[in-house]
């Protein structure tokens, strides 16, 4: 069945699929969206947890005295639902999306399903789960562009296979992150369909338990050249998640390699892209010391440069020495400025000091001394370039750090480190970039480190994660930056 429809300007009448009504959605399709809603655990902000049918708190095995029913947490734990306050049940609401594809007749479309949840009625005094299911959009899926049926509006769009990035002239699809649960039962009717070559249907089980960004399977699945590799030899977690990441060079392909000693390792504890470079820089199957190196490896790629690592002795460093997450770009930055002033690079005490904050300090304070005059000027010529990523939208404004003076600025007022990156960003082998509101354009909001295209860090005051609003803008913000 099809409909007509004039497109917005009354000029041509459309010829777009029909898609379900609300009332049209299939009996299976609500019966999975029930049993996924059924399987959510809610969390409060401290870590309680609750049941999602009656917000009873569960016992310490996950279960629900009042209904007497037992939750588990699944594999990736995308079935809790975490909430930042106290569970309140007059004022609680959530929601979940699912995904669905559909054929009708040879047409392909994809719903993102909405299933709003809230627990109050009028006329009871206890939680009553009440879920309300709608058609949130509805994509109908050509091979270079989607048409949504729910507003009538078609979005061209372009896979730059060069940087993984989505070229889209609206904008309006990848500003939409939408993360859900993909109905599986019948992802067969894909083979038949432009995405014939992305053996989804493959990943059956994993998809099951895992939420996927509706990115991943509208462009990815349909053009990243890896994502059927990956798919093919089982390595999900990389083809769903991360796929942009993957640096899928001669080496690379070789680790991925079924043949390869590697791969079972990589395959079973489902490394992520930053974790296979981890994996390349040290080819050791030791997992917690892959997780350290692949969590930092964009400053570790650049520590290898300044000096030769024994990461394990590295990792050891760090553990006993309790230093956080954020301690391995102090320790890069103090070991690149130490190997500036000449220190001896073999020098155990040089290459790991008892108190990294204060060698860090110090080694910073000689060199701000020498080198200042010369950064600031090449900080100003290259922030001139980088103007062609300057951000605008309504409220807030992202632009490159213009001199050295703001930099400093910037990490007064944010208590981080970001100073320290002038020498790095003076030679363009990163770039700052400031995210503020231009109601309050004095005032730092986050901090956004970026490298070959790539946001690398993004810090709020104290070196923490901005919200999730900021974190949307800078996501789709990265979209379109332009390398240089
Ligand atoms: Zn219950």
């Amino acid at each position: 069945m099809r409909q007509l429809k004039f497109s917005q300007d009354f000029k041509t009448i459309l010829d777009y699929p029909k898609i379900w009504t609300k009332e049209e959605i299939p009996d299976e399709v609500r019966a999975f969206i029930k049993n996924k809603s059924a399987q959510n655990i809610i969390s409060d902000e401290k870590e309680n947890y609750y049941c999602s049918k009656c917000l009873h708190v569960l016992d310490e095995n996950l279960f629900c005295p009042n209904c007497e029913i037992k939750y588990e947490f699944n594999k990736y734990k995308d079935n809790l639902i975490y909430l930042g306050v106290p569970v309140d049940f007059e004022n609680f609401y959530y929601e979940n999306l699912y995904f669905v594809y559909d054929l009708n007749d040879n047409d392909l479309i994809f719903y993102v399903i909405k299933e709003e949840v809230s627990y109050y009625h009028e006329l009871i005094y206890f939680p009553l789960k009440m879920s309300d299911v709608s058609i949130l959009r509805a994509f109908y899926i050509k091979k270079d562009k989607l048409i949504d049926v729910t507003n009538h509006k078609e979005y061209t769009y372009e896979y730059l296979k060069k940087t993984r990035k989505v070229e889209d002239l609206d904008f309006v699809l990848i500003n939409d992150y939408y993360q859900g649960f993909l109905y599986t039962a019948n992802l067969e009717l894909l083979k038949k369909t432009v995405y014939k070559y992305s053996k989804l249907w493959l990943a059956q089980k994993y998809l099951e338990e895992k939420t996927i960004l509706a990115s991943f399977l509208l462009y990815y699945a349909l053009w990243e050249p890896s994502f059927e590799y990956l798919i093919n030899n089982e390595l999900y977690s990389l083809a769903f998640d991360d796929v942009y990441n993957l640096e899928y060079d001669d080496k690379m392909k070789s680790l991925l390699n079924k043949s390869c000693e590697y791969f079972n390792f990589i395959k079973n504890e489902e490394l992520n892209a930053r974790e296979l470079e981890a994996l390349k820089l040290c080819l050791k199957c030791d997992i917690d010391l892959i997780k350290f190196l692949g969590h930092n490896i964009y400053a570790l790629e650049d520590l290898v440069n300044i000096t030769k690592i024994n990461f394990a002795k590295l990792y050891k460093y760090f553990k006993e020495n309790n230093l956080g997450d954020d301690a391995m770009y102090e320790y890069y930055d103090y070991l690149k400025i130490a190997k500036r002033l000449g220190y001896n690079m073999k020098d155990k005490t040089i290459l790991y000091p008892l108190n990294l904050k204060e060698a860090h300090d110090k080694v910073t304070s000689d060199y701000k001394k020498v080198y200042m005059p010369k950064i600031d000027k090449n900080i100003k010529k290259l922030s001139q370039k980088l103007k062609v990523n300057k951000y605008e939208e309504e409220k807030y404004i992202i632009y490159p750090a213009p001199s050295l003076n703001s930099l400093v600025e910037e990490s007064k007022m944010q208590c981080n480190c970001v100073r320290t990156y002038a020498d790095d960003y003076s030679q363009n082998n990163c770039q700052i970039y400031f995210l503020r509101d231009k109601k309050n354009i004095k005032k730092s909001l986050v901090t956004i480190e970026v490298r070959k295209g790539k946001v690398v860090q993004m810090r709020s005051k104290y070196n923490e994660m901005p919200s999730r609003e900021l974190t949307t803008i800078i996501k789709n913000w990265e979209k379109r930056i332009v390398i240089i």
